[in-house]
Protein backbone atom coordinates (compact mmCIF):
# COMPACT_ATOMS: atom_id res chain seq x y z
CA UNK A 1 0.00 0.00 0.00
CA UNK A 2 1.16 3.74 -1.34
CA UNK A 3 0.27 7.30 0.82
CA UNK A 4 0.15 10.54 -1.45
CA UNK A 5 -0.55 13.71 -0.35
CA UNK A 6 -3.73 15.49 -0.29
CA UNK A 7 -1.91 18.70 -1.71
CA UNK A 8 -0.60 16.37 -4.63
CA UNK A 9 3.23 17.04 -3.99
CA UNK A 10 5.72 14.62 -4.00
CA UNK A 11 5.62 10.86 -5.24
CA UNK A 12 3.95 8.09 -3.05
CA UNK A 13 5.03 6.89 0.25
CA UNK A 14 5.62 3.45 1.78
CA UNK A 15 4.11 3.05 5.22
CA UNK A 16 7.40 3.43 6.92
CA UNK A 17 8.38 6.47 5.73
CA UNK A 18 4.80 8.12 6.17
CA UNK A 19 5.65 6.68 9.80
CA UNK A 20 8.20 8.56 10.23
CA UNK A 21 6.71 11.64 8.74
CA UNK A 22 4.02 14.59 9.79
CA UNK A 23 3.00 16.82 7.70
CA UNK A 24 3.88 15.48 3.67
CA UNK A 25 6.87 18.42 2.61
CA UNK A 26 3.83 19.79 0.52
CA UNK A 27 2.01 20.76 3.52
CA UNK A 28 -0.12 18.16 2.93
CA UNK A 29 -1.79 15.31 4.72
CA UNK A 30 -0.82 11.44 3.66
CA UNK A 31 -3.72 9.56 2.60
CA UNK A 32 -4.04 5.88 1.62
CA UNK A 33 -4.09 5.33 -2.55
CA UNK A 34 -6.53 2.74 -1.91
CA UNK A 35 -9.15 1.40 0.61
CA UNK A 36 -8.70 -2.67 1.16
CA UNK A 37 -12.44 -3.77 0.90
CA UNK A 38 -13.58 -6.42 3.58
CA UNK A 39 -16.94 -8.30 2.72
CA UNK A 40 -19.48 -9.74 4.31
CA UNK A 41 -18.10 -13.53 4.41
CA UNK A 42 -15.16 -12.14 5.74
CA UNK A 43 -16.28 -9.91 8.60
CA UNK A 44 -18.35 -12.78 9.57
CA UNK A 45 -15.34 -14.81 9.54
CA UNK A 46 -13.85 -12.03 12.10
CA UNK A 47 -16.80 -11.65 14.34
CA UNK A 48 -15.30 -14.46 16.96
CA UNK A 49 -11.94 -12.53 16.80
CA UNK A 50 -10.30 -11.20 20.03
CA UNK A 51 -9.15 -7.52 19.92
CA UNK A 52 -5.29 -8.01 19.27
CA UNK A 53 -6.96 -10.73 16.62
CA UNK A 54 -8.72 -8.28 14.71
CA UNK A 55 -6.29 -5.39 15.14
CA UNK A 56 -4.06 -7.40 13.10
CA UNK A 57 -6.71 -8.47 10.68
CA UNK A 58 -7.64 -4.72 9.84
CA UNK A 59 -4.27 -3.54 10.06
CA UNK A 60 -2.22 -5.60 8.01
CA UNK A 61 -2.71 -5.02 4.64
CA UNK A 62 -1.93 -1.06 5.04
CA UNK A 63 1.47 -1.70 6.85
CA UNK A 64 1.76 -4.31 3.57
CA UNK A 65 6.08 -5.38 3.62
CA UNK A 66 6.94 -2.53 6.04
CA UNK A 67 7.23 -5.29 8.89
CA UNK A 68 6.91 -9.25 8.96
CA UNK A 69 3.62 -10.39 10.25
CA UNK A 70 4.82 -12.18 13.68
CA UNK A 71 6.57 -8.99 14.24
CA UNK A 72 2.94 -7.16 13.91
CA UNK A 73 1.51 -9.39 16.27
CA UNK A 74 3.96 -9.16 18.62
CA UNK A 75 4.03 -5.31 18.54
CA UNK A 76 0.10 -5.47 18.76
CA UNK A 77 -0.53 -7.91 21.18
CA UNK A 78 2.42 -6.26 23.38
CA UNK A 79 0.86 -2.53 22.90
CA UNK A 80 -2.70 -3.91 24.56
CA UNK A 81 -1.13 -6.02 27.35
CA UNK A 82 -1.09 -3.49 29.86
CA UNK A 83 -4.98 -2.26 29.44
CA UNK A 84 -7.03 -3.25 32.69
CA UNK A 85 -10.08 -4.70 30.87
CA UNK A 86 -9.58 -8.33 29.12
CA UNK A 87 -11.91 -6.82 26.19
CA UNK A 88 -9.58 -3.95 25.48
CA UNK A 89 -12.63 -2.18 24.58
CA UNK A 90 -15.88 -3.41 26.20
CA UNK A 91 -19.18 -2.01 24.49
CA UNK A 92 -21.83 -1.63 27.54
CA UNK A 93 -25.64 -1.14 27.08
CA UNK A 94 -27.30 2.16 28.43
CA UNK A 95 -31.11 0.76 27.15
CA UNK A 96 -32.88 1.70 24.53
CA UNK A 97 -30.21 -0.28 22.08
CA UNK A 98 -27.82 2.21 22.99
CA UNK A 99 -24.58 1.48 23.63
CA UNK A 100 -21.09 2.93 25.02
CA UNK A 101 -17.89 1.64 23.52
CA UNK A 102 -15.09 2.00 26.49
CA UNK A 103 -12.03 3.26 25.37
CA UNK A 104 -10.63 4.52 28.42
CA UNK A 105 -9.10 1.26 30.07
CA UNK A 106 -5.72 1.77 28.79
CA UNK A 107 -2.98 3.30 30.80
CA UNK A 108 -3.47 6.96 30.64
CA UNK A 109 -7.37 6.55 30.40
CA UNK A 110 -8.19 8.45 27.28
CA UNK A 111 -8.42 6.40 23.88
CA UNK A 112 -5.51 8.10 22.79
CA UNK A 113 -3.68 4.98 24.24
CA UNK A 114 -4.95 2.90 21.35
CA UNK A 115 -2.76 4.44 19.28
CA UNK A 116 0.04 5.28 20.83
CA UNK A 117 0.97 2.59 22.45
CA UNK A 118 1.27 0.64 18.87
CA UNK A 119 3.20 3.67 17.48
CA UNK A 120 5.47 4.00 20.05
CA UNK A 121 6.76 0.43 18.89
CA UNK A 122 6.19 0.42 15.54
CA UNK A 123 8.98 3.46 15.93
CA UNK A 124 10.89 1.36 17.86
CA UNK A 125 10.89 -1.23 15.51
CA UNK A 126 11.77 1.01 11.96
CA UNK A 127 14.48 2.87 14.10
CA UNK A 128 15.86 -0.16 15.51
CA UNK A 129 15.77 -1.96 11.92
CA UNK A 130 17.47 1.53 10.44
CA UNK A 131 20.22 1.78 13.77
CA UNK A 132 18.27 4.88 13.82
CA UNK A 133 18.14 7.52 16.58
CA UNK A 134 15.28 10.58 16.53
CA UNK A 135 14.02 13.17 18.59
CA UNK A 136 10.00 13.62 19.26
CA UNK A 137 8.34 16.35 20.29
CA UNK A 138 5.44 17.29 20.48
CA UNK A 139 2.66 19.83 22.36
CA UNK A 140 -0.07 18.64 24.43
CA UNK A 141 -2.97 20.35 26.01
CA UNK A 142 -3.62 17.48 27.83
CA UNK A 143 -4.38 13.83 26.53
CA UNK A 144 -1.73 12.89 23.93
CA UNK A 145 1.23 14.20 26.10
CA UNK A 146 0.62 11.07 28.72
CA UNK A 147 -0.34 8.79 25.90
CA UNK A 148 2.90 9.82 24.11
CA UNK A 149 5.08 9.58 26.49
CA UNK A 150 3.80 6.02 28.45
CA UNK A 151 3.41 4.85 24.72
CA UNK A 152 7.14 5.76 23.77
CA UNK A 153 9.12 5.45 26.90
CA UNK A 154 10.72 1.74 26.41
CA UNK A 155 12.18 2.58 23.36
CA UNK A 156 15.77 2.82 22.95
CA UNK A 157 15.89 4.62 20.20
CA UNK A 158 14.02 7.96 21.05
CA UNK A 159 14.27 11.03 23.31
CA UNK A 160 10.84 12.54 23.90
CA UNK A 161 10.18 15.81 24.59
CA UNK A 162 6.55 17.18 25.26
CA UNK A 163 5.56 20.39 25.46
CA UNK A 164 2.48 21.60 27.99
CA UNK A 165 1.40 25.22 29.02
CA UNK A 166 2.50 25.91 32.25
CA UNK A 167 -0.28 25.92 34.68
CA UNK A 168 -2.93 25.23 32.16
CA UNK A 169 -3.92 21.67 32.40
CA UNK A 170 -5.97 19.78 34.90
CA UNK A 171 -3.84 17.98 37.55
CA UNK A 172 -4.30 14.70 37.01
CA UNK A 173 -3.43 15.67 33.15
CA UNK A 174 -0.13 16.86 34.57
CA UNK A 175 0.63 14.44 36.96
CA UNK A 176 0.21 11.58 34.18
CA UNK A 177 3.10 13.24 32.33
CA UNK A 178 5.02 14.14 34.43
CA UNK A 179 5.75 11.12 36.60
CA UNK A 180 5.95 8.65 33.70
CA UNK A 181 10.06 7.20 34.40
CA UNK A 182 12.98 6.78 32.06
CA UNK A 183 15.59 8.86 31.40
CA UNK A 184 14.56 9.51 27.81
CA UNK A 185 11.26 11.42 28.51
CA UNK A 186 11.40 14.95 28.66
CA UNK A 187 8.14 17.22 30.16
CA UNK A 188 8.51 21.19 29.91
CA UNK A 189 6.21 23.20 30.99
CA UNK A 190 6.38 26.37 28.79
CA UNK A 191 5.28 29.60 30.40
CA UNK A 192 2.86 30.53 27.94
CA UNK A 193 -0.27 28.70 26.74
CA UNK A 194 -1.35 25.53 24.36
CA UNK A 195 -1.00 28.06 20.92
CA UNK A 196 2.73 29.65 22.50
CA UNK A 197 3.84 25.76 22.79
CA UNK A 198 2.33 24.76 19.11
CA UNK A 199 4.09 27.20 17.61
CA UNK A 200 7.70 26.91 18.97
CA UNK A 201 7.03 22.70 18.07
CA UNK A 202 6.57 23.82 14.22
CA UNK A 203 9.30 26.25 14.16
CA UNK A 204 11.75 23.77 15.67
CA UNK A 205 10.10 21.27 12.64
CA UNK A 206 10.76 24.26 10.66
CA UNK A 207 14.32 24.51 11.37
CA UNK A 208 16.22 21.40 12.63
CA UNK A 209 19.62 22.92 12.47
CA UNK A 210 20.05 22.38 16.45
CA UNK A 211 20.20 18.66 16.17
CA UNK A 212 23.04 17.28 15.26
CA UNK A 213 23.40 15.81 11.62
CA UNK A 214 22.15 12.40 12.55
CA UNK A 215 19.36 13.54 14.63
CA UNK A 216 15.72 14.34 12.88
CA UNK A 217 12.35 15.40 14.48
CA UNK A 218 9.46 13.43 14.56
CA UNK A 219 5.80 13.86 15.26
CA UNK A 220 3.31 12.02 16.92
CA UNK A 221 0.33 14.37 16.77
CA UNK A 222 -2.64 13.68 15.87
CA UNK A 223 -1.95 13.53 11.98
CA UNK A 224 0.17 11.26 12.41
CA UNK A 225 -1.39 8.31 9.85
CA UNK A 226 -0.55 5.25 12.18
CA UNK A 227 -2.46 6.82 14.74
CA UNK A 228 -5.52 6.98 12.49
CA UNK A 229 -4.83 3.36 11.04
CA UNK A 230 -5.61 1.91 14.66
CA UNK A 231 -8.10 3.88 15.61
CA UNK A 232 -10.08 1.75 13.01
CA UNK A 233 -10.60 -1.25 14.43
CA UNK A 234 -12.55 -1.03 17.23
CA UNK A 235 -15.16 0.18 14.78
CA UNK A 236 -14.88 -3.18 13.63
CA UNK A 237 -14.98 -4.72 16.88
CA UNK A 238 -18.51 -3.24 18.71
CA UNK A 239 -19.72 -3.71 15.04
CA UNK A 240 -19.20 -6.99 15.00
CA UNK A 241 -20.26 -7.48 18.92
CA UNK A 242 -23.59 -5.46 17.92
CA UNK A 243 -24.55 -7.52 14.78
CA UNK A 244 -22.61 -6.79 11.71
CA UNK A 245 -22.44 -7.84 8.94
CA UNK A 246 -26.04 -8.60 8.99
CA UNK A 247 -27.22 -5.60 11.19
CA UNK A 248 -25.99 -2.00 10.50
CA UNK A 249 -24.35 -0.01 13.14
CA UNK A 250 -24.62 3.88 13.86
CA UNK A 251 -21.53 5.57 15.47
CA UNK A 252 -21.52 8.80 17.90
CA UNK A 253 -17.80 10.64 18.05
CA UNK A 254 -16.74 13.02 20.21
CA UNK A 255 -15.04 14.90 17.69
CA UNK A 256 -11.69 17.33 18.32
CA UNK A 257 -9.59 17.02 15.35
CA UNK A 258 -11.41 14.84 13.17
CA UNK A 259 -9.07 11.80 13.49
CA UNK A 260 -11.43 9.11 15.65
CA UNK A 261 -14.43 10.30 13.09
CA UNK A 262 -12.06 9.76 10.14
CA UNK A 263 -11.25 6.18 11.51
CA UNK A 264 -14.80 5.46 11.57
CA UNK A 265 -15.33 7.02 8.24
CA UNK A 266 -12.77 4.57 6.35
CA UNK A 267 -14.31 1.95 8.56
CA UNK A 268 -17.53 2.48 6.42
CA UNK A 269 -15.81 2.49 3.37
CA UNK A 270 -13.69 -0.74 3.66
CA UNK A 271 -17.34 -1.92 3.64
CA UNK A 272 -17.99 -2.51 7.29
CA UNK A 273 -22.17 -1.32 7.79
CA UNK A 274 -22.40 1.45 9.13
CA UNK A 275 -25.55 3.49 9.21
CA UNK A 276 -24.81 7.38 11.03
CA UNK A 277 -21.86 8.50 11.62
CA UNK A 278 -22.70 11.40 14.40
CA UNK A 279 -19.65 14.06 14.54
CA UNK A 280 -20.11 15.37 18.08
CA UNK A 281 -19.01 19.04 18.78
CA UNK A 282 -19.17 20.85 21.98
CA UNK A 283 -19.54 24.64 21.67
CA UNK A 284 -16.08 25.15 19.07
CA UNK A 285 -18.29 23.71 16.43
CA UNK A 286 -16.99 24.50 13.08
CA UNK A 287 -17.69 21.40 12.00
CA UNK A 288 -21.23 21.40 13.16
CA UNK A 289 -21.84 24.31 11.48
CA UNK A 290 -20.29 22.93 7.91
CA UNK A 291 -22.16 19.92 7.76
CA UNK A 292 -25.63 21.39 9.27
CA UNK A 293 -25.42 24.60 7.63
CA UNK A 294 -22.65 24.63 5.07
CA UNK A 295 -20.63 27.25 6.95
CA UNK A 296 -16.95 26.44 6.85
CA UNK A 297 -15.57 29.76 8.97
CA UNK A 298 -13.57 29.54 12.13
CA UNK A 299 -14.76 31.81 15.00
CA UNK A 300 -13.27 32.26 18.80
CA UNK A 301 -11.89 29.46 21.08
CA UNK A 302 -14.01 28.70 23.56
CA UNK A 303 -12.89 27.24 26.89
CA UNK A 304 -15.20 23.93 27.93
CA UNK A 305 -15.42 20.82 29.95
CA UNK A 306 -14.24 18.92 27.50
CA UNK A 307 -10.60 20.40 26.83
CA UNK A 308 -9.76 17.77 24.04
CA UNK A 309 -12.14 18.99 21.75
CA UNK A 310 -11.53 23.04 22.13
CA UNK A 311 -10.04 23.13 19.13
CA UNK A 312 -10.62 26.06 16.37
CA UNK A 313 -9.97 24.06 12.74
CA UNK A 314 -10.29 19.99 13.00
CA UNK A 315 -6.54 19.32 10.96
CA UNK A 316 -8.15 16.12 9.73
CA UNK A 317 -10.77 17.24 8.20
CA UNK A 318 -8.65 18.16 5.26
CA UNK A 319 -8.41 14.14 4.78
CA UNK A 320 -12.14 14.01 4.19
CA UNK A 321 -12.56 17.06 2.11
CA UNK A 322 -9.88 15.69 -0.28
CA UNK A 323 -12.34 12.61 -0.74
CA UNK A 324 -15.16 15.27 -0.83
CA UNK A 325 -13.29 16.99 -3.71
CA UNK A 326 -13.21 13.70 -6.14
CA UNK A 327 -9.73 13.62 -4.38
CA UNK A 328 -8.86 16.50 -6.46
CA UNK A 329 -5.46 18.22 -4.80
CA UNK A 330 -5.91 21.26 -6.60
CA UNK A 331 -9.52 21.99 -5.54
CA UNK A 332 -8.42 21.06 -2.04
CA UNK A 333 -5.42 22.98 -1.98
CA UNK A 334 -7.71 26.12 -3.34
CA UNK A 335 -10.18 25.76 -1.04
CA UNK A 336 -7.12 25.12 2.28
CA UNK A 337 -5.23 28.41 0.92
CA UNK A 338 -8.72 30.81 1.00
CA UNK A 339 -9.66 29.38 4.55
CA UNK A 340 -8.92 31.44 7.22
CA UNK A 341 -8.89 34.82 4.76
CA UNK A 342 -12.96 34.24 4.19
CA UNK A 343 -15.70 32.07 5.31
CA UNK A 344 -15.86 29.49 3.16
CA UNK A 345 -18.61 26.79 1.84
CA UNK A 346 -19.04 24.07 -1.30
CA UNK A 347 -21.33 23.72 -3.72
CA UNK A 348 -24.96 22.12 -3.62
CA UNK A 349 -24.13 19.09 -4.95
CA UNK A 350 -20.93 18.46 -2.36
CA UNK A 351 -22.91 19.70 0.27
CA UNK A 352 -25.10 17.10 -0.29
CA UNK A 353 -22.26 14.14 0.03
CA UNK A 354 -21.59 15.70 3.80
CA UNK A 355 -25.13 15.51 4.80
CA UNK A 356 -25.22 11.98 3.37
CA UNK A 357 -22.35 10.92 5.28
CA UNK A 358 -22.21 12.62 8.64
CA UNK A 359 -24.99 13.43 11.27
CA UNK A 360 -23.62 16.48 13.41
CA UNK A 361 -24.77 18.11 16.76
CA UNK A 362 -23.26 20.78 18.68
CA UNK A 363 -23.83 20.38 22.56
CA UNK A 364 -22.76 23.26 25.36
CA UNK A 365 -21.25 23.20 28.70
CA UNK A 366 -25.03 23.57 30.90
CA UNK A 367 -26.20 20.64 28.13
CA UNK A 368 -23.11 18.07 29.33
CA UNK A 369 -23.22 18.10 33.01
CA UNK A 370 -27.17 17.76 33.13
CA UNK A 371 -26.22 14.48 30.97
CA UNK A 372 -23.71 13.33 33.34
CA UNK A 373 -26.32 13.82 36.24
CA UNK A 374 -29.33 12.37 33.93
CA UNK A 375 -27.26 9.27 32.76
CA UNK A 376 -25.82 8.46 36.13
CA UNK A 377 -29.36 8.75 37.61
CA UNK A 378 -31.00 6.47 34.59
CA UNK A 379 -28.36 3.73 34.90
CA UNK A 380 -25.45 4.23 37.34
CA UNK A 381 -22.94 4.98 34.73
CA UNK A 382 -20.43 8.01 35.65
CA UNK A 383 -19.72 9.74 31.96
CA UNK A 384 -16.56 11.73 31.57
CA UNK A 385 -17.95 15.51 29.60
CA UNK A 386 -16.33 14.39 26.55
CA UNK A 387 -18.39 11.29 26.09
CA UNK A 388 -21.33 12.82 27.71
CA UNK A 389 -20.89 15.24 24.22
CA UNK A 390 -21.40 12.03 22.19
CA UNK A 391 -24.34 10.42 23.69
CA UNK A 392 -26.16 13.59 23.82
CA UNK A 393 -25.50 14.67 20.44
CA UNK A 394 -26.77 11.20 19.23
CA UNK A 395 -29.65 11.33 21.38
CA UNK A 396 -30.56 14.51 18.89
CA UNK A 397 -29.51 13.36 15.47
CA UNK A 398 -30.79 9.56 15.97
CA UNK A 399 -33.40 8.45 12.70
CA UNK A 400 -34.09 5.20 14.21
CA UNK A 401 -34.40 3.03 17.51
CA UNK A 402 -33.83 -0.16 15.91
CA UNK A 403 -30.48 0.70 14.85
CA UNK A 404 -27.69 0.21 17.76
CA UNK A 405 -26.28 3.54 18.74
CA UNK A 406 -22.85 3.76 20.02
CA UNK A 407 -21.64 6.19 21.51
CA UNK A 408 -17.43 5.86 21.81
CA UNK A 409 -16.29 6.72 25.53
CA UNK A 410 -13.16 8.71 24.89
CA UNK A 411 -11.71 9.01 28.56
CA UNK A 412 -12.52 8.12 31.74
CA UNK A 413 -14.19 10.20 33.64
CA UNK A 414 -11.75 11.10 36.94
CA UNK A 415 -9.38 12.41 34.58
CA UNK A 416 -11.91 15.31 34.35
CA UNK A 417 -13.09 15.70 37.73
CA UNK A 418 -14.50 19.80 37.08
CA UNK A 419 -17.33 18.52 34.90
CA UNK A 420 -18.43 15.53 37.39
CA UNK A 421 -18.32 18.04 40.25
CA UNK A 422 -20.08 20.76 38.47
CA UNK A 423 -22.61 17.83 37.44
CA UNK A 424 -23.46 17.84 41.17
CA UNK A 425 -21.59 14.28 41.66
CA UNK A 426 -18.90 12.77 43.42
CA UNK A 427 -15.56 12.62 42.03
CA UNK A 428 -14.33 8.93 41.10
CA UNK A 429 -11.77 7.14 41.86
CA UNK A 430 -8.73 6.60 39.48
CA UNK A 431 -8.26 2.95 38.30
CA UNK A 432 -6.07 0.97 40.26
CA UNK A 433 -2.95 1.51 38.71
CA UNK A 434 -2.81 4.96 38.98
CA UNK A 435 -3.95 4.89 42.85
CA UNK A 436 -0.81 6.71 43.96
CA UNK A 437 -0.77 8.97 40.79
CA UNK A 438 -0.64 11.97 43.80
CA UNK A 439 2.08 10.65 45.98
CA UNK A 440 4.58 10.19 42.94
CA UNK A 441 7.45 12.22 41.98
CA UNK A 442 7.31 14.38 39.87
CA UNK A 443 10.01 15.62 37.01
CA UNK A 444 9.36 18.86 34.94
CA UNK A 445 11.17 21.58 33.56
CA UNK A 446 9.72 25.14 33.69
CA UNK A 447 11.30 27.30 30.54
CA UNK A 448 10.08 30.22 28.75
CA UNK A 449 7.59 30.65 25.68
CA UNK A 450 10.85 30.78 23.77
CA UNK A 451 12.39 28.70 20.91
CA UNK A 452 15.85 28.93 21.64
CA UNK A 453 15.17 28.00 25.47
CA UNK A 454 13.61 25.01 24.43
CA UNK A 455 15.87 23.84 21.66
CA UNK A 456 19.02 24.29 24.08
CA UNK A 457 17.10 22.29 26.48
CA UNK A 458 16.85 19.71 24.02
CA UNK A 459 19.86 19.95 22.76
CA UNK A 460 21.44 19.57 26.10
CA UNK A 461 19.34 16.58 26.68
CA UNK A 462 19.63 14.37 23.77
C1 LIG B 1 -8.38 13.71 21.70
C2 LIG B 1 -9.71 13.55 22.36
C3 LIG B 1 -10.92 13.76 21.65
C4 LIG B 1 -10.96 14.26 20.21
O1 LIG B 1 -10.48 13.31 19.31
P1 LIG B 1 -10.09 13.74 17.81
O2 LIG B 1 -9.51 12.53 17.20
O3 LIG B 1 -9.13 14.88 17.94
O4 LIG B 1 -11.35 14.17 17.14
C5 LIG B 1 -12.11 13.51 22.30
N1 LIG B 1 -12.13 13.11 23.60
C6 LIG B 1 -11.00 12.91 24.31
C7 LIG B 1 -11.10 12.48 25.72
C8 LIG B 1 -9.75 13.12 23.72
O5 LIG B 1 -8.62 12.93 24.44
Amino acid sequence: MKYISTRGGGEPQTFEQVLLTGLAPDGGLYVPTELPHIDAKQLADWKNLSYVDLAVEVVAPFVGDALPRSELERIIAESYAEFDHPEIAPVTELGDNKFLLELYHGPTLAFKDFALQVLGRLLDHVLNKNDQRVVILGATSGDTGSAALEGCRHSDHVDIFILHPHQRVSEVQRRQMTTVTGDNVFNLAVEGNFDDCQRIVKAAFADQSFLPADRQLVAVNSINWARILMQIVYYFYAALKLGAPEKAVSFSVPTGNFGDIYAGYLAKHMGLPIDQLVVATNENDILHRFISNNDYSATQLSKTYSPSMDILVSSNFERYLFDMFGRDAKQLTDFMQRFGKEGLSVSEEQWQQVQAMFDSASVNDDKTCQVIAEVRQATGKLLDPHTAVGVESARIVRRSQDVPMVTLATAHPAKFGDAITAAGLDLPELPAHLADLFERDERYAVVASDLAQVTSYIKAHI
